[in-house]
């Protein structure tokens, strides 16, 4: 998508408090209607829902008449959320939204003539209404992450692995698409954290779950489902791909370094593949990828091994 060549009324403008009196004396000097019923109803739109997606598709329609736009975009980097609709064009009005102190991203709506500055001022004005409902959303959104994600990590939890694999099998029936999935347990960890420490193994976590991100595509999901222990969903992907996948991952664990202070720790993972057939559950699935891995184990570590049938 194109950026926008050049900005106009671009704010830095911090939104501490909304406010309801000036919103709408704005919107009736603008619209010639009652002001206040106005800006109720803008706000009782925007109170509808806690998904941001949806809050700003709805913030975007709910100004369109009053402020026309060809494009809005929504991004929030330290969340990592970037929400666009329409196309981009030349003129932009952009402003930095914060509320209580807490920032809240950037709000930008772009369109090929433009901004005046009486548009401007009622943008403002309007996102009075958008701030609190959207610092609510950002709560939720993060409340949900939390509870799917593990903290130290960063990976999928246990609880986001056990629907995600009852979400893929039903897609892959449905679509008769290849599902593979990787279960993945870092060798002899006991005697890293005997040797170096509780925090190196917390390193060493960490760092395995980085050489695993690298290695996978966005559409690959990976869970840490135990202490040291991963599993790694391949949604359309066969058993050839799966095995080529697995052995990239246990390379890049092996030939990686890890430094953590003056040592530096040896480390490799056992890894075992499963893939999805008819007659399969979550459940015998994971079985399946577990026994691989055991396979892995028990022929001496550090390689990767596949299991047909439970
Ligand atoms: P194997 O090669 O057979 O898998 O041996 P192992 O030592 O990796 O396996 P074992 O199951 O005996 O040890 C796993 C260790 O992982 C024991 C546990 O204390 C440690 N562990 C589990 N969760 C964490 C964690 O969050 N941080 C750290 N540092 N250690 C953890
Ligand atoms: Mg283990
Ligand atoms: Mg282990």
């Amino acid at each position: 998508m194109p950026t926008p060549q050049t900005q106009q009324n671009d704010k830095n403008m911090v939104y501490e408090l909304g406010n309801l009196a000036l919103m709408s004396d704005a919107l009736e000097s603008e619209t010639g209607q009652n002001g206040l019923n106005r800006a109720l109803q803008i706000i009782s739109v925007l109170q509808t829902t806690l998904d941001s997606d949806a809050l700003i598709e709805i913030f975007s329609q709910e100004i369109s008449v009053m402020i026309p736009h060809q494009s809005i975009l929504y991004e929030h980097q330290t969340q990592g959320i970037r929400i666009e609709a329409g196309t981009p064009a030349k003129h932009s009005c952009s402003y930095q939204l914060s509320a209580a102190g807490q920032s809240l991203g950037q709000l930008i709506i772009t369109r090929k003539k433009k901004f005046n500055l009486q548009e401007t001022m009622l943008f403002e004005h309007l996102l009075c209404s958008l701030v609190y409902p959207l610092r609510n959303a950002l709560l939720y959104r993060g409340a949900l992450t939390a509870a799917l994600q593990d903290p130290l990590t960063g990976a999928n939890n246990r609880a986001a692995m056990n629907s995600a694999v009852v979400r893929e099998i039903e897609l892959s029936r449905r679509h008769n698409t290849p599902l593979s999935l990787i279960a993945l347990d870092i060798d002899l960890f006991k005697q890293i954290n005997d040797e170096y420490g509780h925090t190196a193994g917390d390193y060493i976590l960490k760092a395995v779950v980085e050489r695993i991100s690298e290695c996978i595509r966005s559409s690959d999901m990976l869970f840490r489902y135990g202490g040291e222990e991963f599993t790694i969903l391949l949604s359309n992907t066969d058993k050839d791909g799966a095995m080529l996948l697995a052995e990239r991952i246990r390379s890049a664990i092996y030939t990686s370094s890890y430094r953590y202070g003056d040592e530096l720790i040896p480390t490799s993972a056992s890894l075992g593949v499963a893939c999805f057939n008819s007659e399969d559950t979550a459940k015998t699935l994971f079985e399946r990828a577990d026994m691989a891995m055991y396979d892995a184990k028990n022929s001496g570590r550090n390689c990767v091994k596949f299991t047909a049938t439970n």
